[in-house]
């Protein structure tokens, strides 16, 4: 079966009611008289299976574990570490990433180094006799920097380490690590996956039997799973996420277009643009570009007035949804790293995070045009 076909049948199979879609188990417990397989719904619920089989399917993975959030579903990863390990990450990583590490990690004795993952050579020069975890991000948050899956999925295992990749902004529509070599693929599946912005969750597929089983006892010792409700919205929203993804990629690849032009913008930061420098590696690993676009105002200071004057495009926190949402990095998103450290990676005052949704990008382009007229 193909992407779409298995997005929309797996884990919706009709069961003996004929329904076209799983039912929705409400219950924290089961009674074990008849059957051994459920036994407390922090360990398990029929409903959160049924989205695990489809989120499996769609990353071509063996298995998928749904968890309450994407950043449950980190942590949970999390608990291969042990004191004394080390983990190398690409510098441009999720917020709740960087803020994990800052400011737990160290507390149990596991250090840790920010690499610019964009040259696989830095993160082979970053492994140490105990590194653990390799950790990427794949266009990266907001700086939409495209990392070599190929190479950096190499250099984990030439090394012994576990390669995650956070594949939340690609989704598994346009890209796939596993088939990459990578070990672990986590996503926030309050984005792409899910889709309309009305669920928070997470998800980790894997191949690796050993390591799924170390996943499965670590998310129900730690307890971030998805409430049933949650795991049936993010099951709806999977089965239109090649449709979704087409046109994000569409109006993205619009408006990048449009905003490169522009002579209030920079610089537009777009994996889809040939100026991207990474553009070559991305073709190569991705079937399209994505819905994230990012670019840089000649005028930072203008930055707030030309959010204030958006009409269609809402001022918010979040991305992957069908309603397109805006934010400035270095005052939202962004507004934990350290001003200094955030400049030296590039989140400047001037950078702006567009998500771009689904509404018609004619709309979306005049909205753009009259607000950057303050800017
Ligand atoms: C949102 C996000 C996360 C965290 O997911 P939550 O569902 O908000 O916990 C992790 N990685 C990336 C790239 C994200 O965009």
């Amino acid at each position: 079966m193909r992407f779409s076909t298995k997005a929309i049948h797996v884990g919706s199979e009709p069961d003996a009611t004929g329904a076209v879609n799983p039912a929705v188990y409400f219950t924290s417990t089961y009674s074990q008289k008849a059957q051994g397989d459920y036994v407390y719904a922090r360990g398990d619920n029929p409903t959160r299976r049924a989205l695990e089989r489809n989120l499996a399917a769609l990353e071509g993975a063996k298995h998928a574990l749904a968890f309450s959030s994407g950043m449950g579903a980190i942590t949970t990863i999390l608990t291969l570490l042990k004191k004394g390990d080390h983990v190398v990450l690409s510098d441009d990583v999720y917020g709740g990433v960087y803020r994990i590490f800052t400011r737990f990690m160290t507390n149990y004795g596991i250090s840790y180094d920010f690499v610019d993952a964009t040259k696989a050579s830095n993160v082979a020069a970053a492994v140490k006799k105990n590194t653990r975890i390799v950790w990427m991000e794949s266009p990266t948050n907001p700086l939409m920097k495209i990392v070599d899956l190929k190479a950096t999925a190499r250099i984990a295992k030439e090394n012994g380490c576990v390669s995650v990749m956070d594949n939340t902004f690609a989704s598994p529509y346009l890209q796939n690590p596993l088939s990459f070599g990578y070990d672990l693929v986590v996503h926030s599946a309050t984005k792409y996956l899910a889709g309309h912005a009305d669920v928070v969750s997470g998800a980790v597929m894997m191949s690796d039997g050993e390591l799924y089983e170390k996943m499965k006892y670590a998310e129900n010792a730690l307890g971030a799973v998805p409430s049933p409700m949650d795991s049936y919205l993010v099951l709806r929203g999977t089965k239109t996420l090649a449709v979704r993804m087409e046109r994000h990629c569409d109006n993205a690849e619009a408006l990048s277009g449009f905003l490169d032009d522009h002579k209030a913008v920079e610089r537009v930061l777009y994996p889809g643009l040939k100026g991207h420098p990474n553009h070559g590696i991305a073709a190569k690993q991705m079937r399209r570009f994505g819905g994230m676009v990012s670019f840089v105002l000649q005028r930072p200071a203008k930055a707030k007035a030309f959010l204030r004057k958006l009409e269609v495009t809402t001022l918010a926190e979040s991305l992957g949804g069908v309603e397109s949402l805006i934010e400035h990095p270095a005052t939202m998103t962004h507004a934990s790293v350290p001003k200094r450290e955030r400049e030296e990676r590039g989140i400047s005052d001037g950078l702006i995070r567009f998500s771009v949704g689904l509404e018609d990008v004619e709309d979306l382009r005049d909205d753009l045009d009259q607000a950057l007229r303050a800017a």
